[in-house]
Order: C-alpha cells, then structure tokens, then sequence
C-alpha cells in the first residue's frame, strides 16, 4: 500500500529555500542557522535562565514567511518580565528581535538566540555569588 503523503513532511527556510532539518519540535536551517521554535519551548528555555514571562511585543510584518503555514512573519520585539526586582533595575529584560508566527513559533538565528540566552543570564545572575 502506498500512502499518499510520507510521514515526513518537507519545510522550506524561508531565506535560503533548502529543506529544514526537523529536531524534536523544531525545524533548523544547517545554511543560515536559523531555527523555528515553538513558543512553549522558547518559552520554557528562557524560564529556566530566570524570566518569568516572555513576551512578544508585535511589530511591522515580516516579508519572509513561515515555514509551515505559509503567513508572513510579524517581526516581534522579545522581552522577559517579572525579574526578581534586586537584580536589576526594571523587572523587564529587552531581548532583541525575533520573527514570529502565531501558531507555529519563533523564527531566529542561533547567534541571536544564544545572545538572548546570554543577556538574560547576565541580567538574571549579575552579582555572580550564586555557586
Ligand atoms: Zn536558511
Ligand atoms: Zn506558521
């Protein structure tokens, strides 16, 4: 019996158009290092370095598209509020930007998220005494 679709479905990168290697639930680019996460585990990963809410602040949309459904992009500022007060001046950490489809996830650069990852790990354990 043949089936009609393969169980592996196919996604383009939106920048260089070559096939996107699916990692658990993300979809990753090897050409331009971009990744496309879901909100809920880009979420969780900034959790766990000390945020206690991430939001999506909406900007302009985008001209690339998402991968999986094909809508366009909205370019998104990321934030980080809720930051335990001691540690920093405002309860909000601005993360940088980011594009965003609403039901599929964060489309980002590795270099962009690890940057993120860094500037909520600094904001979060500036005083350096933890261990
Ligand atoms: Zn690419
Ligand atoms: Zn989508």
């Amino acid at each position: 019996m043949t089936a009609p679709y393969r169980s592996t479905e196919s996604f383009e990168c939106p920048t260089c158009k070559v096939a996107l290697t699916a990692v658990g639930q993300r979809l990753v680019c090897e050409q331009c290092h971009h990744l496309l996460i879901p909100r809920g585990e880009f979420d969780e990963a900034l959790f766990e370095l000390g945020g206690q809410a991430v939001e999506l602040v909406e900007g302009e949309p985008s001209s690339r598209t998402c991968p999986r459904c094909a809508n366009a992009f909205v370019r998104c500022g990321v934030r980080v509020t809720g930051v335990p007060a001691k540690l920093l001046r405002s309860h909000t950490v601005e993360l940088g930007e980011a594009l965003a489809c609403r039901e599929h996830g964060v489309w980002i650069g590795q270099d962009a998220l690890a940057t993120m990852f860094v500037t909520l790990g600094e904001a979060t354990s500036s005083r350096g005494s933890r261990t």
